[in-house]
């Protein structure tokens, strides 16, 4: 069977539900947890519901069980396809844990999450290891409908209690943002951590708005499939936005800003990833900054996975709620 033909087989949407263990801090709550998962089921039990989904991960499965859902969708970009993996879910979920728990010094192998074993994956293949095969990423964040580039951080970042503190210069379309090669793993590496903390690290200010920011880490691979002809993929691996309803998030002006635009980008995604499964004609991909920047990765030849992360606690029951209804919805 040909790349194509395997193509045609597959749904270009996957969409996994992941249920993380519960957390020290929520025994401490006394929760209890209220999420049943059953992996050969494929289906989670909420009450009395069962919700059934491609793909589901309970509370003990490992970060190579995840990860190795992924691989068909690393194939088909390593032979010139586009794709996006994503992780949605509230602010705790699990959604940097499943895709960015990057290698640290004292970290053992366990813990690493989809991005580290991607990228170890890509360098490992045959395509990768071809001289005339080129590598390079990008990096940018969605913050209030603006792009930044993440690659470029902005000078005022050196003043760290500025009310402006950017993490990265402003960019007015994806194109564009910058483009690193890279030639190893430790290099993309380097690059995703060093990089990843100008939205991260920091202020309480900052944390608050990495957890209202769509972070999107993006492979490009240029391949020569014959002499003097070259095929360029890309692969898109997102840290979504923190989904929690916001209305709990007091009234200034900003934060009800906030609010909105991050609704704005989760619902448009969720718009598009419906109207694909329809095979709609009309996709509305312009609806929202997030759609537009994955609008060539989404639908067409393109293969999307959705990791939807829960919280298994009691306590997060309306988010929980919330994100497996987004997810049935997105499959
Ligand atoms: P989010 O990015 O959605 O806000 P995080 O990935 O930061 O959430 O996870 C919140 C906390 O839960 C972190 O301390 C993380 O290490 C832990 N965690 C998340 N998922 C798991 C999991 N599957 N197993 C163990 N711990 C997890
Ligand atoms: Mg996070």
């Amino acid at each position: 069977m040909t790349a194509d033909d395997q193509k045609k087989q597959q749904s270009s949407v996957k969409v996994c539900l992941r249920v993380r263990p519960m957390l020290a801090k929520e025994y401490k709550e006394h929760a209890n947890p209220c999420v049943q998962a059953s992996e050969d089921e494929k289906s989670v039990i909420i009450g009395d519901h069962r919700y059934s989904f491609d793909h589901v991960f309970g509370e003990s499965s490992s970060q190579q069980q995840v990860f190795s859902e992924t691989v068909s969708l690393l194939d088909s970009f390593l032979s010139g396809y586009n794709g996006t993996i994503f992780a949605y879910g509230q602010t705790g979920s699990g959604k940097t844990y499943t895709m960015a728990q990057a290698p640290q010094v004292d970290d053992t192998d366990s813990h690493l999450g989809i991005i580290p074993r991607a990228v170890e994956y890509i360098f490992k293949s045959e395509v990768t290891r071809r001289p005339s095969t080129r590598i390079s990423v990008s990096y940018i964040e969605i913050y209030m409908e603006g792009l930044r580039d993440l690659l470029k951080p902005n000078q005022r970042s050196s003043h760290p209690h500025s009310k402006e503190h950017l993490p990265g210069t402003i960019i007015k379309h994806v194109k564009n943002a910058a483009k690193k090669v890279v030639e190893s793993y430790d290099e993309i590496m380097t690059l995703f951590r060093t990089f990843g903390e100008y939205r991260a690290s920091g202020s309480t200010l900052m944390n608050e708005q990495s957890s209202r920011s769509h972070a999107i880490f993006t492979i490009n691979l240029q391949q020569e499939i014959r002499p003097g002809r070259y095929v360029a993929s890309k692969l898109h691996l997102v840290d979504l936005a923190g989904s929690e309803s916001q209305k709990k998030a007091g009234t200034d002006g900003k934060r009800l800003g906030e609010a909105i635009n991050i609704n704005l980008g989760l619902l448009a995604l969720g718009n598009v990833i419906n109207a694909l499964h329809r095979g709609d004609s009309y996709i509305p991909y312009r609806d929202s900054q997030l759609t537009s920047v994955l609008r060539d990765s989404l639908g067409g030849n393109s293969l999307t996975t959705m990791v939807a992360c829960v919280s298994s606690a009691d306590t997060n029951f309306s988010e929980i709620f919330s994100t497996v209804t987004y997810a049935r919805r997105a499959r």
